[in-house]
């Protein structure tokens, strides 16, 4: 029986391809393997976003040499974002790895795999699979912000049909799924490729109306195709969250027209206010990159003045990493001292930090609803609607359940609490 064994580094979307070849070469007979030393077939899912990611791939690579040279018969194969149009390069820098997909050709990859010979067809029960599902609905990039290497590696926007996603999702139900999350690098942009252009609200009406699904959710939305259609879908749909991820990456105006960004802070503002008045309780993340070429201590105060006005429930901190082939890359001096930017990351996730101690500690003795991922260590965790992550202990098997937990404790990354009432079975 062969068995396979994937690296994952990145965003969501390489999580979200991961799940999907397992599942693929899974329908195949293939086993998932513990470590790379039991596996016929090793795939590494690479991310390049930044350099530090890029410098952990580079090191997963170097590191399969030489179970490459004891085992020839292994296949390796290297996806996402590290495989460009052009992997000339990558071919002589790694010979021991036999394939380079690059992202959005899983398929092909599944094919490669599939030549090796598996031994038997093994039919199996459907495998107790999580409650909650990645769902790719729209490929690629069409913004090229000026720091970013996405469009240039995931190539332009294209929408899957909304009949093909409603089926996946039938699919996924029906295996126990519970929550589904969409993705798209810019997924409210999604349909406009599309005959008819459908829009978001228009996928999240249909997704909304799956029987047996309880939860939707969407990510990453950018600022300047949050329409007033899709705030008024989120707010007025039952099982779509009251959680939007909205990147704002700078507070200062002339840096987000440096980023190509295409809003100000004033927009942004004027966005999140609309959106509390149509999205009661909604839960908002963002990112922020620090440190970009030029970036003046004023300009980055004002990055904080907008953390600090908007209150974030969550905040995902880079420090600039100039990525080769970008505009800002090839056109501005990449200005700001290491340390600087070091200290600057530092200092708004300290912000952060108390921000989200405050925020989460309103919910301390209320009750949340929770669906339950799993089991570490004793203890149960799900996520609220808003995406908190909250633990709590429990003898019985919760999994794929929705709970209701009081909150006992709460802290700036995750909340602790009791059952207080089991809703429905999963
Ligand atoms: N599409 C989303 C958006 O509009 O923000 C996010 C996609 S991007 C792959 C994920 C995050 O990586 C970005 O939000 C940004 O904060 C960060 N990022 C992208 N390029 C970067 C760079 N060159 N240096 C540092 N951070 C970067
Ligand atoms: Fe990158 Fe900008 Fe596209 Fe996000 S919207 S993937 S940051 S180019």
């Amino acid at each position: 029986m062969s068995s396979y064994y994937i690296w994952t580094i990145g965003c969501q979307m390489n999580k979200a391809d991961s799940a999907d070849l397992a599942a693929r070469l899974d329908d195949l007979g293939f086993i998932p393997a513990e470590t790379v030393d039991e596996a016929d077939v090793v795939v590494v899912n690479s991310c390049v976003v930044r350099q530090s990611a890029e410098n952990r791939v580079l090191a997963k690579l170097d590191s399969l040499a030489r179970p490459k040279r004891l085992r020839p018969e292994m296949t390796i194969a290297l996806m996402g974002c590290m495989v460009g149009p052009e992997a000339d390069e990558l071919m002589r820098r790694f010979p021991h790895v036999d394939a380079f997909v690059s992202p959005g050709r899983a398929s092909e990859l599944v094919e490669i795999a599939s030549r090796r010979p598996v031994d038997r067809i093994v039919v199996h029960e459907a495998p107790s699979r999580p409650p909650c599902a990645y769902v790719t609905v729209i490929e690629g990039c069409d913004n090229f912000c000026s720091y970013c290497i996405v469009p240039y590696r995931r190539g332009r926007e294209r929408s899957r049909e909304m009949k093909e996603v409603l089926l996946q999702l039938e699919e996924l139900v029906a295996g126990g799924v519970r929550e589904v999350t969409l993705l798209g690098q810019n997924v409210n942009s999604y349909g406009h490729d599309l005959p008819g252009g459908p829009d978001l609200a228009d996928l999240l009406g249909e997704v909304n109306a799956v029987s047996g699904l309880e939860r939707i959710r969407f990510l990453t939305s950018h600022p300047k195709d949050m329409s007033d259609r899709l705030i008024q879908a989120v707010g007025s749909l039952s099982k779509v969250c009251e959680v939007v991820s909205l990147p704002v990456q700078a507070g200062d105006d002339d840096v987000l027209r440096a980023m190509g960004r295409g809003y100000t802070s004033r927009f942004y503002r004027e966005l999140v206010e609309r959106m509390r008045d149509e999205i009661p309780g909604v839960a908002l993340s963002t990112d922020v990159v620090v440190g970009f070429p030029g970036e003046t201590d004023e300009q980055y105060r004002r990055t904080l003045d907008l953390l600090s006005g908007v209150r974030f429930d969550s905040l995902h901190i880079a420090a600039y990493s100039p990525r080769p082939g970008t505009a800002a890359a090839e056109t501005l001096e990449d200005s700001v001292p290491l340390s600087v930017k070091k200290a600057r990351l530092r200092e708004a996730e300290e912000l952060q930090r108390g921000i989200a101690a405050e925020i989460n500690g309103r919910l301390l003795g209320h009750s949340v609803e929770v669906l339950v991922e799993g089991e570490k260590q004793g203890k149960w965790h799900g996520r609220t609607r808003t995406g908190k992550l909250v633990f709590f202990r429990q003898d019985a098997d919760c999994l794929g359940q929705l709970v209701d937990v009081r909150i006992t404790k709460t802290s700036p990354w995750s909340l602790q609490g009791d059952v207080s009432r089991h809703r429905h079975e999963g």
